[in-house]
């Protein structure tokens, strides 16, 4: 059970910024949930609330290494969010604090952003570009609705929204936002699903020096893969997907996918994953960082001191003192190394996934990890994203820019078509032979 990354420390080139990054989401999420819960108002949607750090600090901001800006957006909103996809407020903290912080999968892929995970793995955050983040802000209330009302979206999970500035540096936008591979499970394959073919495709031939890259549509279908779902979990999966893809295009959403990571029950967890050019997700899936010798082991620490430290921080949290700056040490909350299953959470039942069924609805030999990434691509966006790219690089064709109800329709089609139990499969093999 040993997870690589590119561990982010003070030799990283992007230490400052991700240090800064951290410290923010600590202040502001500890400033945000010390107070008493209450009801969101309209005005909560709109809310950038500004600090700034330096060596001194004062009775608001405690003193940071480094002298940055910071903007927590709509921190009432995320709060709620976070309520709403269950997380313990210490319990987040916890993950985003300490100092092998993070590490970076950062290699940017064709949208330039940057990928870092928590160090127990639970969290993604993403750099975005601007206009995504803008985009995000305009969307924040249809978001919010409809995680109201579908508890079991399968959208990204989107924990807080926040800018840092260091002095001299550009603004960076980020989101927190849910890992949906599980750190305690290997994942054997990784699909990006769009429903299209254009530029859909992994190099199979790269495959033996990266076993672990994100495949695609192509590769999908070479395979003959299908999502071996049962009638009842089938059911289930494609009425939300149905739910969250009308939402998506209603707010003239495209260029999402879903994700898929597939655990393959006969091969269990394998002892050999310390070959360092494993990836537990690789964006892109042609960076120059997948054999980068840095990539670093991280481990579990022991169960007994994660839960001291949980409980320090829950005290902090409830005695509204901010948490300090201070809690640099190493050690990763003790949920690692417990059951993964999410109560409550459809697409999480299942030692945190989603199991395949037979026909009948009796297990199979895999777990799903699946939900609906990078969707905050605005139609009016693409062209934006286009024109920029078309300077930078000379092949920008992979970008179809169809219009986002086509878009859904056809993503929506194409999941719908591979969705089936190994039974359906076999049936329908059967009868294209016939035929
Ligand atoms: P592009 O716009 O070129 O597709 P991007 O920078 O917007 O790239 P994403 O599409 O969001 O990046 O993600 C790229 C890859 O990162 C995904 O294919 C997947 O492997 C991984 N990834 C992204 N989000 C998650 C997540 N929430 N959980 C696990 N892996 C993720
Ligand atoms: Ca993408
Ligand atoms: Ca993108």
């Amino acid at each position: 059970r040993v997870l690589v990354g590119t561990k982010v420390d003070e030799s990283h080139a992007n230490w400052v910024t991700a240090y800064n990054m951290l410290t923010g989401i600590r202040v502001a999420v500890s400033r945000t949930n010390a107070k008493v819960d209450r009801p969101l108002t309209d005005e909560d949607f709109e809310v950038k609330q500004k600090s700034t750090f330096d060596i001194a600090g004062n009775e608001l901001v405690p003193s940071a290494k480094y002298d940055f800006k910071f903007k927590d957006y709509a921190p009432w909103v995320f709060r709620h969010l976070r309520a709403l996809f269950r997380l313990d407020p210490a319990d987040y903290l916890m993950s985003l604090t300490g100092k092998y912080i993070l590490s970076e999968l950062g290699s940017p892929g064709k949208s330039g952003s940057f990928f870092y995970f928590s160090r127990d793995y639970k969290y993604i955050i993403k750099t975005i570009h601007h206009a995504e983040h803008k985009f995000l802000r305009k969307i924040l209330r249809d978001y919010y609705q409809h995680v109201k009302e579908n508890p079991n979206t399968l959208l990204s999970q989107f924990y807080g929204l926040h800018r840092v500035k260091m002095p001299y540096g550009k603004k960076i936008h980020f989101v927190v936002m849910n890992n949906l591979f599980p750190p305690h499970r290997d994942i054997h394959q990784t699909f990006d699903l769009k429903g299209s073919t254009v530029g859909r495709e992994y190099k199979e031939e790269d495959l033996e020096n990266n076993p672990r890259a994100t495949l695609k549509d192509i590769n999908w279908m070479r395979r003959k893969r299908t999502l071996e779902l049962g009638i009842q979990k089938k059911k289930l999966f494609l009425e939300q997907l149905h739910k969250d893809v009308r939402l998506l295009q209603r707010l003239q959403i495209m260029d999402y996918s879903l994700l898929i990571g597939i655990h393959d029950l006969q091969r269990g967890n394998e002892e050999n994953l310390r070959d360092k050019t494993l990836r537990v997700f690789n964006p892109g899936g042609n960076s120059a960082e997948d054999n980068d010798p840095n990539a670093v082991l991280m481990r579990t620490p022991s169960k007994l001191e994660n839960q001291r430290k949980a409980r320090e921080l829950r005290q902090m949290i409830q005695s509204e003192k901010p948490v300090p700056m201070n809690e640099t040490d190493s050690r990763m909350p003790d949920e690692l190394d417990e059951g993964h299953s999410r109560p409550g959470f459809i697409f999480n039942q299942d030692d945190g996934g989603f199991r395949a069924t037979h026909e009948d609805n009796s297990p199979a030999d895999e777990i799903y990890y699946l939900g609906v990434i990078d969707c905050l691509t605005h139609y009016g966006i693409v062209k934006k994203l286009e024109h920029f790219w078309k300077g930078l690089s000379s092949d920008r064709s992979q970008i179809s820019a169809l219009p986002p109800y086509e878009y859904g329709e056809r993503f929506i089609n194409f999941i719908e078509k591979v969705t089936m139990s190994r039974e359906e499969a076999a049936r329908l093999a059967q009868q294209q032979e016939e035929q």
